[in-house]
Formats: C-alpha cells, sequence, structure tokens
C-alpha cells in the first residue's frame, strides 16, 4: 500500500507521474517521480486539458485594461 502524492488515500498500486518539483529541482533537475492514484490522475488531465493558455489568459487580462505586473 502507498499514499497519493495528492489526496493521502492509500491505494495498492499507484501511477508513477515525473513531476518537477521546486523544493528539489537543485538535487533533481529533470524532475523526480511521484506516486498519483487514478482519480487524482484523471482529474490532473481533466485540468491540463481545460486550462486556459498563458497567452489567451494575457489577452483577456490586457483587454480588461489589467496589468499583470503589480499584483
Ligand atoms: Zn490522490
Amino acid at each position: 500500500m502507498a499514499d497519493c502524492e495528492l489526496c493521502g488515500a492509500a491505494r495498492p498500486t499507484l501511477c508513477p507521474v515525473k513531476v518537477r518539483d521546486e523544493s528539489v529541482i537543485l538535487a533533481y533537475p529533470k524532475g523526480t517521480w511521484r506516486g498519483i492514484n487514478e482519480e487524482c490522475l484523471d482529474r490532473c488531465h481533466e485540468a491540463n486539458v481545460n486550462r486556459v493558455p498563458i497567452k489567451a489568459k494575457n489577452a483577456i487580462y490586457a483587454a480588461q485594461g489589467m496589468c499583470l505586473y503589480s499584483r
């Protein structure tokens, strides 16, 4: 049994996912492996598919007259 890195649920098997963890980026510049269960992996995939591209987000802020760097 192992705990999911995101929600902490214990499962017999986890999906290995390579992540870029900023806290250990100096030791592992190419990323480290984390165990994530299937439900969290599905949610991560869903979020990645539905995310707003950075350039489009900036265009929306610019259209609303908001400065990106004053926050
Ligand atoms: Zn999880």
